[in-house]
């Protein structure tokens, strides 16, 4: 870095140094500052310290590049001449704030410090200009109270430990006989700052730093440094932020909600981001700073509700401005807002976060309002593809949310700030929650609060749903569970949270922790007791066909979506079904074809018959067992025939090792197992117990399964086909149209399928010359082992498709078993030893690799040959872009991900655009 390199970026009177495409630099709240002043908007002057300021910061031991120090007093002179006051001034004093800002936002993960520059002397200048003493001791005494909780670290650490800030501060009112903090004079807000400074003295061993430069630079520590804490770290890992990006710092010229009643402070949103409805909303408080409305100490009002009388020209004056940004943006903004003495001052604008919901709703309409294209609608920053599971979410059962109010059990009404119905088991305190899922994924939460906090993400990440009793549609609680799409209630102020005695108290009820609560974040109501979930409105038309089409409006707006989504991909999507319920269920959700049948799945209603045929010692009798079981089989693929009509079904033959069906466990959990098998088959007990003996194996993903089983007892693979042509011809006798792919699994070497395919084609010939019906089909394997991926050129040349089954790819691959990596793989995420589960995420360096060398080595043996995936990473958006991205047919997946897989391949499909 050198000393004449840029790390300022001024914006003020209209003209910044930055602009909003400067985002990796700037982060997203400075590159907006700088272009909210450049559109004319009013902003408050500042500067934005840029991204590489926070990397050399966390890189050489919390210091600064040469050159920054002499920036940064420019640009604070730049400041001082745009606000017509002076930093430090005895007569005319500038503040400031300073707020982290990264590339992309992470609500309240990191700091920021308001009010900087009040000293003993400041604060008398600031109450003489404002004419308002109250309010310059009280910004005084909040300046010093975050000035030691965030740049001197006195913030709580633990559940139980308290601010020491606070407490003073309720001392204080209780001493003044006054409940609210707007309450206090001048004179007890002058005593309190004392009291703070010698709080500070104590816990620090510092005095309170009354320099303001100094504070300037204890700030702006304080907030590179924030990028390193534990909640930022999370929620990158989360939300699969890079830690190399860094944050900026902004420092901005305060402006005043707080100097009387014709101020105020809020953050509002251009249109509602919770269902996605039209029109300006938000929360305010007249007469506060901006912390306010977020903390959720105060319960902020509704700007769409009553600011036009409490503030008719502020009023007007955000409407424009949130016009003239979606405009701008062609984007729903979240927006920062204060009004001092009636004038409107932008903090910030953002690009919204909302529901999954909204999400879909406010893309239609603004094609539908002519803002963006169909095409720009289907943008992966405007629909995470992964954000359309909440339109397939949960919603209560209708009668059993009727018996729970007729029965009384209504607690209370609050603000629905996410949408989906949650039930679960009341719990306090995010460590708790995640004890308790760590102890059992599968417990059912509701995690209740008086308000959250970001330290409180963990445990909302694992809870159903999230009530608290404090703060507004966009306090902290609402943003972070509408991003996770979690159901969440705010500002639930009848309910009493007593965290102490593990109770909360509403409506004369007393609620105990791990009692059962439900909430309904579609409308706020917050029921006792347990009220089953029911699925939701897209599911109820498209699979339940309990509501009509035309009665859905969040249908017609899925329905138009996807009509987009399908004009611009170019993957296919089938799914993984084995019944003929699963197949109309993917058909519905726009499946094209049935990417994986797993074959077992129909066995386990067939135990005796297929135990049977694993006993068989030899041909004969094993042949005579699988007579039993054709029919079962045929009748099974017929079925799955018809409900897919003229799209192809993939239909793999047995997998799985023969000990899953028959084992030790199996005897033990069934006493009379053992003898039952011994008569049927007219052997002796003695001879089960060996034979399952010899089932046994130490490593039974890599031992006697996929192919190795047809080519040892090729009388499966000919029983299997038999039945899928059997079946096929039956379908097809019938008028319909029938496309059966037969699928060989775990092959890793050309002579395995070319066996495995001898015996599929020659049952194919017998059964057509028997049934005199034709069908035509393909033969073709699964690519699931790395030497298959390998020789894929070798194995083409007999294979008609291939189709990468990724769950054993993985495996195979990281020699990582996915039934054991679940006792590492936590401690290898928390680690960053793997940026994501590899066996959701597709690890595109290692099993990708061997993919691509499988996808060109079959396309130089068969020019056109057909290429799919089957493992889960068929449902997963960012697999489904490297999918389309190496040049596969198609992904299939579960039926309930085929809209997301649908989505991502459309999102794909325009990356490639220029
Ligand atoms: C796979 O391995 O990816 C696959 C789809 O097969 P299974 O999960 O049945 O092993
Ligand atoms: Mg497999």
């Amino acid at each position: 870095m050198s000393a004449d390199q840029k790390y300022v970026y001024f914006f003020g009177n209209g003209k910044a140094d930055g602009n909003t495409t400067m985002k990796n630099s700037l982060g997203g709240k400075g590159a907006n500052l700088a272009e909210m002043t450049n559109i004319g908007l009013p902003v408050p002057a500042g500067f934005t310290i840029n991204t590489d300021v926070c990397n050399y910061y966390t890189d050489n031991d919390q210091t600064y590049p040469e050159g920054l120090k002499e920036q940064l007093l420019e640009a604070l002179k730049k400041t001082e001449e745009a606000m017509g006051a002076e930093f430090g001034s005895k007569t005319n004093p500038l503040l400031v704030s300073c707020r982290s800002g990264a590339r992309e936002s992470m609500p309240g993960m990191m700091d920021t410090v308001l009010n900087i520059g009040l000293n003993d002397d400041t604060v008398q200048a600031l109450a003489e200009h404002s004419g308002n003493e109250r309010f310059a001791w009280d910004s005084y005494r909040r300046f010093v109270q975050m000035y030691g909780d965030v740049v001197l670290d006195m913030k709580p650490k633990e559940k139980t430990d308290n601010d020491p800030f606070e407490e003073a501060l309720e001392n204080k009112k209780e001493a003044a006989g006054v409940q609210l903090d707007s309450d206090l004079t001048a004179d007890q807000l002058k005593e309190l700052v004392a009291e703070f400074k010698q709080l500070i003295k104590d816990a620090t061993g510092v005095d309170f730093p009354t320099d303001p430069i100094e504070q300037i630079w204890g700030a702006v520590g304080a907030v590179f440094g924030s990028w390193s804490n534990d909640r930022a770290v999370v929620y990158r890992r989360d939300y699969g932020i890079p830690h190399s990006w860094g944050t900026a710092t902004n420092v901005q010229a305060m402006v005043y909600g707080n100097l009387g009643d014709d101020c105020a402070t809020g953050v509002g949103l251009t249109r509602d981001c919770s269902l996605g409805n039209p029109g300006f909303c938000g929360d305010y408080l007249m007469n506060a700073q901006g912390e306010d409305v977020v903390a959720g100490i105060r319960v902020p009002l509704r700007i769409e509700e009553t600011l036009k009388d409490d503030a008719p020209e502020a009023f007007k004056q955000l409407d424009e401005i949130g016009k003239t940004l979606e405009k701008h943006y062609k984007e729903v903004q979240d927006i920062e807002f204060t009004v001092q003495r009636g004038k409107v001052w932008m903090l910030q604008t953002r690009n919204a976060k909302r529901t999954g919901f909204a999400a879909v709703r406010i893309a239609v309409d603004l094609v539908n309002e002519g803002l963006i294209t169909s095409a720009e609608a289907l943008e992966k920053r405007r629909i995470p593809a992964d954000d359309l599971d909440q339109l397939l979410q949960p919603i209560f059962d209708p009668k059993a949310k009727t018996q729970a109010q007729e029965e009384g059990r209504l607690l209370t009404t609050a603000i629905n700030a996410g949408p989906g119905a949650a039930t679960g088991k009341i719990c306090m305190h995010a460590e708790d929650a995640e004890e308790l899922f760590n102890a059992d994924p599968n417990i059912d939460l509701i995690l209740v609060r008086r308000e959250t906090s970001p330290e409180d993400l963990r445990g909302m990440r694992v809870a159903n749903g999230i009530l608290t009793a404090f703060g507004g549609a966009s306090s902290h609680a609402a943003l972070v569970s509408r991003q996770m799409g979690k159901a969440c209630i705010v500002g639930a102020g009848e309910m009493d949270v007593d965290y102490e005695a593990g109770t909360i108290t509403v409506g004369g009820k007393v609620l105990n922790n791990g009692d059962w609560l439900s909430i309904d974040g579609f409308t706020g109501e917050v029921f006792q007791g347990e009220v089953p979930t029911k699925p939701s409105e897209i599911v109820e038309v498209l699979i339940h066909k309990t509501i009509k089409p035309e009665d859905s409006e969040t249908y017609g707006r899925f329905e138009q979506l996807m009509t987009w989504v399908d004009e611009n991909r170019k993957l296919q999507v089938r799914t993984n079904a084995d019944s003929p319920e699963q197949a109309a269920e993917a058909i519905a959700f726009g499946a094209q074809g049935i990417g994986l049948c797993r074959t077992e799945h129909m066995f386990f209603h067939h135990l005796d018959e297929i135990r049977e045929m694993i006993l068989a010692r030899d041909v004969k009798t094993r042949k005579a067992a699988l007579d039993k079981l054709l029919p079962f089989q045929r009748e099974d693929f017929q079925g799955l025939f018809e409900a897919m009509g003229d799209k192809p079904v993939t239909i793999r033959l047995l997998d799985p090792p023969l000990h899953e069906f028959l084992s030790d466990r199996h005897l033990e959990e069934q006493p009379d197992l053992g003898d039952k098998l011994a008569t049927t088959l007219g052997v002796s007990l003695e001879e089960i117990k060996r034979r399952v003996e010899e089932l046994h194996e130490s490593n039974p993903m890599l031992g006697h399964r996929g192919c190795r089983l047809g080519i040892v007892y090729p009388e499966i693979t000919a029983m299997q086909s038999r039945a899928i042509f059997e079946a096929a011809c039956a379908v097809k006798k019938s008028g319909a149209e029938v496309h059966p792919e037969v699928m060989i699994p775990l092959a890793g070497f050309s002579t395995e399928f070319k066996n495995q395919e001898a015996v599929v084609r020659e049952q194919a010939e017998q059964v057509f010359a028997e049934t005199g019906v034709t069908v035509e089909y393909t033969v073709g394997t699964m690519i699931e082992v790395p030497r298959a991926a390998l020789c894929a050129d070798q194995i083409a040349e007999s294979a008609e498709f291939f189709s990468f089954g990724t769950n054993d790819l993985t495996q195979t691959t990281l020699g990582m078993s996915r039934d054991d990596y679940g006792g590492f793989i936590g401690f290898y995420r928390e680690n960053d030893i793997v940026p994501n589960d590899p066996f959701q995420t597709i690890d595109q360096d290692g099993v990708g690799s061997l993919m691509k060398i499988g996808v060109e080595g079959g396309r130089k043996s068969r020019e056109n040959l057909k290429i799919g995936i089957c493992g889960e990473h068929g449902g997963d958006p960012a697999s489904v872009m490297f999918c389309h991205k190496i040049g596969l047919n198609y992904v299939s997946c579960s039926p309930f991900r085929v809209p997301i897989a649908r989505l991502a391949a459309a999102q794909a499909a325009m990356a490639d655009k220029p």
